[in-house]
């Protein structure tokens, strides 16, 4: 065998399962299709303006939590810096602004004093958060998800909400229909409304933030997946960058190594994909090797929808009323979904206003800042993506945020508009899916693809498996994923 792992993609939960097992002295590969190492976590640079293609914002970096916890044990938490914001992010609702603090106590008792009434309402939904992320927290990697009568009594609130929305809780627990709302409104970060994203999902969201401290990575967002790499290669680990796998080989149904799209094989012992799932099984492995129930399922799972996004580079100052990180959403969280479904982008959409360089000054030239807005959005729009169409979204969500920016569109320097099909490019997430699978109740917590695939010494990692999307899941993927092949390797001597 060439190598002990074989890991396709080098986004989060490819760098962090390749740097644990290349610190347990595996002999470890990472082949990644693109220049640069970080997926989804990767930044343009344009006329010294400098945007984060993706990410806004990092849950799980306080001490202790999640991202906190695995950069330690890689010996790499000095080599980054988190900017902390709190407030997080301002909720601008038509008559009302809503502030979202970075931690749970002072969100609670915020909340509480809009809406005294249901302040035991607001108590219980972030007590059952606390118990599911605590639950997540320490799921065993070797935990069989169908073995329910362990499962049931050691992760009694995981397998109580296993098939609960968000939605539901709500109208259980919380009687005022406006603070249904405010509490379901964060949903919007996974892509769904309340009515359709899963209880757990919502719990590892709320918790990764208001638990895990809310910040922004200084710099830009891809010093995270460098330090990573540094990480994976100071402890022995190869990494080839602009190397497409393009099959992944399999003989007497189990992986055996990977054939590369310039030419060329490579064995190994065991596989790692964090490419998108689709891709990996439909097409770098093929129907012929899979059980047909398998394909069915997998070919009948949602993908998460994605963003249509306005980079700005901007003259002078911005005098935002309070966080660098603005939404504007609607009371209605539903009608807004009931578009994209069909694919349209509502004729007023709710939209985000990100000013990142109120926090990392470097990201614009002196005298000048960045804004990032954005839409979320359908991979398939109707009439399709073409230069009229998102010239036509630019100029909409730029009015959008004039109300907030005066002059903005006079100020503009610089400005680089990305679609569904721009993420899909840059990221090999198919239909730019942002955050992997749809975190519905039926792909999420218990439910989502396992890690474990059905070709043997093949396994997943990143957010198209457990725990889910989003920086934080999708680094907690690659350790979970790692731990379970060095339990195997090790065994096998
Ligand atoms: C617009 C947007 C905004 C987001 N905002 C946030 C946010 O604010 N906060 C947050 O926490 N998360 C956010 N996310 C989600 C987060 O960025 C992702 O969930 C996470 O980074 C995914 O990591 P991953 O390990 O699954 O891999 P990915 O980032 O998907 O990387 C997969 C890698 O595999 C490579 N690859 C694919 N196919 C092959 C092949 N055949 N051969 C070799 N290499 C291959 C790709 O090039 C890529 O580098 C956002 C995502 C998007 C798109």
């Amino acid at each position: 065998m060439d190598y002990d792992v074989i890991i396709i993609g080098a986004g989060l939960g490819g760098l962090v399962c390749g740097a644990l097992l290349a610190q347990k002295g595996l002999r470890v590969i990472i082949f990644e299709k693109k220049a640069k190492v970080g997926g989804c976590c990767t930044s343009l640079t344009r006329r010294g303006f400098t945007f984060d293609l993706s990410v806004q914002s990092i849950g799980g970096w306080r001490k202790g939590e999640r991202v906190w916890r695995l950069l330690d044990e890689l010996g790499l938490r000095k080599g980054i810096e988190f900017l902390p914001l709190d407030p997080a992010r301002e909720y601008h609702f038509p008559d009302l602004t809503i502030r979202q603090y970075a931690d749970v106590g002072s969100h609670v008792d915020y909340l509480s004093s809009l809406f005294p009434k249901e302040r035991e309402g607001i108590r219980e939904i972030y007590k059952i958060y606390h118990s599911l992320s605590e639950e997540i927290d320490r799921f065993p990697h070797t935990l069989s998800w169908f073995d329910p009568s362990r499962f049931a009594q050691e992760f009694p609130s995981t397998f109580q909400y296993r098939d609960k929305t968000l939605q539901e809780v709500l109208e259980v627990l919380i009687k005022d229909q406006r603070l249904r709302v405010i509490l379901g409104i964060r949903s919007s970060y996974a892509l769904l409304p309340p009515s359709r994203l899963s209880m757990i999902a919502m719990a590892s969201l709320e918790m990764s933030y208001l638990q895990g401290g809310v910040a922004v990575v200084k710099g830009k967002i891809e010093a995270l997946p460098k330090l990573l790499d540094e990480g994976f290669q100071g402890c022995g680990g190869t990494i080839k960058t602009r190397q497409e796998v393009k099959r992944i080989m399999v003989e007497g149904g189990e992986t055996v190594g990977v054939r590369l799209k310039e030419g060329g094989e490579i064995t190994s012992r065991v596989v790692v994909s964090n490419a998108d799932a689709t891709v990996t099984f439909l097409r770098m492995i093929g129907e012929g090797c899979l059980p047909l129930g398998w394909i069915k399922r997998l070919k009948g799972m949602q993908p998460s929808f994605s963003y249509f996004i306005t980079y700005l580079g901007v003259e002078g100052k911005l005098d935002l009323s309070c966080s660098n990180n603005e939404v504007f959403p609607r009371y209605d969280l539903e009608e807004e979904y009931r578009y994209l479904e069909e694919g349209r982008i509502p004729p007023s959409p709710p939209y985000y206003l990100l000013a990142p360089s109120l926090v990392n000054p470097s990201h614009a030239p002196t005298g000048h800042n960045t804004l990032c807005l954005s839409y979320k959005a359908p991979y398939r729009l109707l009439g399709g993506w073409d230069g009229g169409v998102r010239g036509g979204l630019a100029e909409r969500i730029i009015s959008q945020a004039e109300e907030i920016v005066p002059d903005l569109r006079r100020r503009i320097v610089l400005q680089v508009n990305s679609t569904p099909l721009t993420i899909e490019r840059m990221t090999g997430n198919r239909w730019g899916a942002a955050y992997g699978w749809a975190q519905t109740p039926r792909q999420a917590g218990m439910y989502r693809l396992n890690r474990v695939s059905p070709i043997d010494r093949l396994y997943l990692a990143g957010h198209w498996t457990a725990p889910g999307g989003g920086v934080a899941a999708a680094m907690a993927s690659g350790q979970i994923t790692a731990n379970l092949i060095w339990e195997r390797l090790k065994g096998e001597g």
